[in-house]
């Protein structure tokens, strides 16, 4: 299990997070969802190691990682997806699939995943040799997950991946991340796509202005009337 304890922080002296608490169940989907700037991408990038909160604490399978660093949160399962994709432009699917395995010593391990992974994306399978520059935003994502995927985290910190993308490749991204849970994956994800985000998470969170102020089911909280009101353009 994830367990965020009251983190705290900031950029310079303002403070953006204010004690965001929260839990994410292994092998489960949890979602924060909240409007731009309430402080989604702070709070993973918390996780991450990326930056580091000035209170409370992030535990890992009972293991407090707040003051690893990066790499060492990386080798303990966890792997951040950051919002707008940043797959290697110059470099083919091939490569940048490569490119997730590389810490990996396990070499039949890496095989079977990449067999795995070019499963669940054919796409990427069809444009294996191409440079990933030249895809589509929707393909870049299935390449960003798919790198992701290779270096086989337990964790999976995924940022606004349905940013951007046209509504039926959204419904495909959200299809992964469903059989990407299947495998057992805990994923932690953030949106501002709140109906798709709630759909299909077991537990959520709304964050507001670096708070969290809401919590329940991603049933629940579709028929929450002050959600629908903010956060569902009812
Ligand atoms: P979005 O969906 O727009 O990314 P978010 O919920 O992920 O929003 P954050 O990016 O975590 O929100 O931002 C939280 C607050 O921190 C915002 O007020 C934002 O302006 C501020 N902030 C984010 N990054 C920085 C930075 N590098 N320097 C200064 N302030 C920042």
């Amino acid at each position: 299990m994830l367990v965020v304890e009251g983190i705290k922080a900031s950029y310079g002296h303002t403070e953006v997070l204010h004690g965001v608490s929260f839990t994410a169940e292994e092998g489960k989907i949890t979602t924060l969802i909240g409007a731009n700037g309430a402080g989604k991408t702070t709070t993973l990038n918390c996780i991450a190691g990326v930056i580091k909160p000035q209170e409370g604490r992030i535990l890992w399978k009972g293991q407090d990682i707040t003051t690893l660093k990066p790499s060492q949160i990386v080798r303990m399962g966890i792997s951040l997806i950051p919002e707008g994709r940043h797959v290697f432009p110059q470099m083919t699917v091939a490569e940048n699939l490569e490119m997730g395995a590389y810490t990996r010593k396990d070499k039949e391990g890496v095989r079977r995943d990449l067999e795995w992974v070019l499963e669940l994306f054919p796409v990427l399978k069809t444009r294996y040799k191409q440079l990933a520059g030249t895809m589509s935003g929707g393909e870049q994502q299935m390449l960003a997950v798919g790198r992701s995927l290779m270096a086989n985290p337990e964790l999976m910190l995924m940022d606004e991946p349905s940013m951007g993308l046209a509504p039926i490749i959204v419904q495909e991204v959200f299809k992964v991340i469903h059989q990407i849970k299947e495998m057992g994956k805990t994923i932690l994800l953030v949106e501002q796509n709140a109906t798709m985000a709630l759909n299909h998470a077991h537990h959520a969170y709304v964050i507001e202005l670096g708070k969290i102020v809401l919590s329940g089911s991603g049933r629940e909280l579709l028929q929450n009337p002050e959600v629908e009101k903010a956060y569902l353009g009812l």
